[in-house]
C-alpha cells in the first residue's frame, strides 16, 4: 500500500505514488536499480544455514553469528516493515586486472552508507513525518542478495552471483529498512542461465562444489581477503596473478559481456594510483610497503579488509606464479619481512621463479628463522633451487 502523504516534491511529481517518487530520488542519488520488499522472513536462509554447516564459509566464522537476525528480515530493525533495496554498478568494461573490480576505488561500503542516509533524509522531507530507519550494506547478518532478488533486481546466478538482466551482475547492493508501509515489487524469479555452464567451467580453483553452491575455502575471493593465514600450497600455483580479489566467474558470464557498463569518468570507483596496473608492478609495490606507507595508500579503500600483512602475502603468491627473473629481488627482500606469513610466502615464491642465486639468501635466512612453518617454507624452496644441503632438509 502506498502512503497519501504530502511532499516536497513538486506538483506533478506528488501526484506519483510514494514508491516511483523514491525510485526518481534512488536514481538521482546515483542508484541504478531499484526495488521494495516487504520484510519478514528469510527464504534462502535455511540454504545458508546448510552452506555454512557444510564448512563452506571457512574462517568467515562471523557468518554463523546472529542466525536469528539472519533467518527474518523483521528482526535487525524493529519495528521496520518495508526496505527500499538499490543496486549501484561499478564497471565491468575496465580490463581485467591483479584486484576485482569493486575493490580498486573507494570503498564501496562508505558511498553506498552515504548515499543511503541522503535517501532517508530526503524520505523523511518527502513524508513530512519521521521514519525510524537504517541503512545497510553489509553491515548487518542480512542476507542482501535474498532481499535484492524479492525486491526484483535479478536472479542467483550459477555462480552465486546476482545478475540483472540489463546490468550483469558487477554491482553493489545496498538496503534502506524503514518503518513505512511500501508496496513490494515482484521478485525476481526466472533463472536466465538456461544451460550456460561458463562460469563453472571457468573457476580456477574448482571452486564450486555443485550449481549455486560455492565452497568459499578454494575460492581467491575469499584466499586473498578473507583468510588471515597461511594461503594453502595446492590453491597457491592456481591463483595467477590475483592480488585482491577474483572476477573470473563473471567476467565469462554472457549478461556481463553483453549488459556490463563502463564507470564514468571520475568515477569514485575508478581504479586509485597502480592498483590499476599490472600484478608486476602493484606486488612490488605492496612488498616494498611499510605501515605508514600502506595507511597513505589504502585511506577509504575496500583493500584494507585484507591488511598489510595479508596483501604482502598475496603479492608474493602472484609473483611466484609470474616466470620473470625481474621479480627476484623483491621476493628476496620479502624475506626479511616482520611477518613470518610474508616470509614464507615469499620463500614458496622464490622457490618457483628464483634463479640459483637466490639460494644463498634462502639459505642465509633459513639459519636465523624461528618459525616453524617458515622455515618448512624455505627448505622446500631450497630443495626446489636443487640444494639438497637446506637446514634440517635430512634427519
Ligand atoms: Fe572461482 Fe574466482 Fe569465481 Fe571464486 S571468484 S568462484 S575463484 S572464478
Ligand atoms: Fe549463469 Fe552462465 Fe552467467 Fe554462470 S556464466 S551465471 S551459468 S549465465
Amino acid at each position: 500500500m502506498s502512503p497519501e502523504a504530502p511532499t516536497h516534491g513538486s506538483e506533478s511529481a506528488t501526484a506519483l505514488p510514494l514508491e516511483r517518487r523514491i525510485e526518481r530520488q534512488c536514481y538521482a542519488l546515483g542508484f541504478d536499480l531499484v526495488g521494495f520488499v516487504r520484510l519478514g522472513p528469510v527464504e534462502s536462509a535455511t540454504h545458508f544455514e546448510e552452506w555454512l554447516s557444510r564448512g563452506h564459509a571457512g574462517e568467515m566464522r562471523y557468518m554463523a553469528h546472529d542466525p536469528q537476525l539472519r533467518g527474518d528480515t523483521t528482526r535487525p530493525l524493529p519495528g521496520a516493515v518495508s526496505a527500499v533495496v538499490v543496486g549501484m554498478h561499478y564497471g565491468g568494461r575496465e580490463p581485467s586486472g591483479p584486484v576485482a573490480r569493486y575493490a580498486r576505488g573507494d570503498d564501496y561500503h562508505d558511498v553506498l552508507m552515504e548515499r543511503l542516509r541522503a535517501l532517508h533524509r530526503w524520505l523523511v522531507l518527502e513524508v513530512r513525518s519521521e521514519v525510524p530507519g537504517r541503512s545497510y550494506v553489509d553491515t548487518a547478518p542480512i542476507l542482501e542478495r535474498d532481499l535484492a532478488r524479492r525486491a526484483g533486481l535479478g536472479w542467483f546466478g550459477k555462480n552465486t552471483n546476482l545478475i540483472n538482466p540489463a546490468l550483469g551482475s558487477f554491482f553493489f547492493i545496498g538496503s534502506l529498512f524503514v518503518a513505512l508501509e511500501l508496496q513490494a515489487s515482484a521478485p525476481f524469479e526466472a533463472d536466465r542461465c538456461g544451460s550456460c555452464t561458463r562460469c563453472l567451467d571457468a573457476c580456477p580453483t574448482d571452486a564450486f562444489d555443485d550449481v549455486r553452491v560455492l565452497d568459499a575455502r578454494k575460492c581467491i575471493s575469499y584466499l586473498t581477503i578473507e583468510q588471515r593465514g597461511v594461503i594453502p600450497q595446492a590453491l597457491r600455483s592456481l591463483m595467477g596473478e590475483l592480488i585482491y580479489g577474483c572476477d573470473i566467474c563473471q567476467e565469462v558470464c554472457p549478461w556481463n559481456e553483453r549488459f556490463s557498463r563502463a564507470l564514468p569518468e571520475g568515477s569514485t570507483f575508478a581504479a586509485r594510483g597502480t592498483i590499476g596496473t599490472d600484478a608486476r608492478t602493484l606486488a612490488i609495490e605492496l612488498l616494498s610497503m611499510d605501515a605508514a606507507a600502506y595507511a597513505r595508500a589504502f585511506r577509504g579503500s575496500a583493500m584494507k579488509r585484507a591488511k598489510l600483512r595479508g596483501l604482502q602475502r598475496n603479492a608474493a603468491v602472484a609473483l611466484g606464479n609470474r616466470v620473470d627473473g625481474a621479480v627476484e629481488p623483491a621476493l628476496l627482500a620479502a624475506l626479511s619481512s616482520d611477518e613470518a606469513l610474508v616470509r614464507g610466502h615469499a620463500a614458496w615464491a622464490l622457490g618457483r621463479t628464483g634463479s640459483a642465486s637466490a639460494r644463498a639468501p634462502l639459505l642465509a635466512r633459513a639459519e636465523v628463522e624461528s618459525d616453524p612453518w617458515a622455515l618448512g617454507e624455505l627448505r622446500s624452496a631450497l630443495l626446489a633451487l636443487g640444494d639438497p644441503t637446506s637446514p634440517g632438509s635430512s634427519p
